[in-house]
């Protein structure tokens, strides 16, 4: 991810006894959990615990093809037996779509999202034509082509919906709530990682105008989890580090939408032998569940936590303990 250090980074406000903590575990059903993720939801699980505040799972399946059926049910089952308990029945994000509809219409009318027809041949040829070759992780920075096409004749055509990158917030446009330290909110920033420390990105730059619905009606990752973690109230996100480079989008989507900024943190990744990142893809295995305690103890070396041998509840309470005492992060110090 494109991040550089910087002094004149917003103050990410340090959690403090008394305030109100909602933390989240957000896995895609699109197979077990398997070691790498079970590092997320332990750590998203500590932190909740040693803030004294609740912890949700939603289920990520607001991306349809690649969701996989009974997925989810093995996932609730895995975290059951690692002692995992959520304080809420889980949520779905396929049963969402009207919350994310709202979202995407409150953009249009704001002139901040437009319809875009480009195919993603189109797109690369308008980057060569530009003198731009760069990909990043297989998707294009989308140079802002259809920003000023008639939307009529935009939304007859085959269309995505993008959100504008290139447009400082000005008050007509932005949402009553938005607060920032930002005279005029524009989508280049910086931000505070709770385990990685100053970020920052420029999105109209490294991204450029984002996908906030696809042409065959799903809503983006970006949309989904922006909408939900402000519907559910989360303050606290803590996910994977393979998750961090979505975080500046989100932050941007955020004060378009004028939602509140949770803190995040960025868990470290488990890597597979091959040193690359253990994921579904790559064939990483599901969790043994015949020994919870024994993928908990894997899960929290990963943390800096020591292993422990007793039960999985008294596993779950000494490294609750432990996170209290040496600062409350959920990745030891
Ligand atoms: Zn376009």
């Amino acid at each position: 991810m494109k991040v550089r250090s910087t002094r004149n980074h917003e103050s990410s406000s340090a959690f403090t006894a008394g305030s109100r903590y909602l933390g989240r575990f957000a896995p895609s059903p699109t197979g077990p959990l398997h070691a790498g993720s079970l590092v997320a939801a332990l750590a998203s699980w500590l932190d909740a615990r040693a803030h004294g505040g609740q912890w949700l799972v939603r289920m990520e399946d607001v991306d349809a093809p690649r969701t996989v059926a009974g997925a989810d049910q093995l996932i609730l089952q895995q975290l059951a037996a690692c002692g995992l308990q959520a304080d809420a029945p889980p949520v779905w994000q396929s049963q969402r779509d009207t919350l994310y509809q709202a979202a995407l219409e409150q953009l249009i009318a704001r002139g901040l999202a437009y319809a875009c027809t480009c195919s993603r041949k189109e797109i690369e040829h308008a980057l060569a034509a530009q003198g731009h070759t760069r990909e990043r992780h297989a998707e294009l920075v989308y140079p802002g082509t259809c920003r000023s096409a008639d939307p009529a004749l935009q939304v007859s055509k085959p269309h995505t919906w993008r959100l504008r990158t290139d447009l400082p917030l000005t008050p007509g446009a932005q949402a009553q709530s938005v607060t920032t330290t930002d005279a005029v909110p524009k989508a280049a920033f910086a931000w505070v990682d709770r385990r990685l420390g100053p970020q920052y990105q420029d999105v109209t730059h490294a991204v450029g105008d984002f996908v906030l619905q696809r042409a065959d009606d799903c809503f983006s990752y970006q949309l989904a989890v922006v909408v939900d973690d402000a519907a559910q109230g989360v303050t606290h996100v803590v996910r994977g580090q393979d998750l961090a480079d979505n975080t500046a989008r989100q932050i941007w989507l955020q004060r378009c939408l004028g939602l509140p900024t949770p803190h995040y943190l960025h868990t470290p990744l488990v890597l597979g032998p091959d040193g690359a990142k253990l994921s579904k893809q790559n064939g990483a295995q599901a969790l043994d569940l015949t020994d919870p305690l024994r993928a908990l103890n894997a899960a929290a070396a990963v943390l800096g936590w020591p292993a422990q041998t007793a039960s999985v509840p008294e596993a779950l309470t000494t490294w609750t303990a432990m996170v209290v005492e040496l600062g409350r992060s959920p990745v030891a110090p």
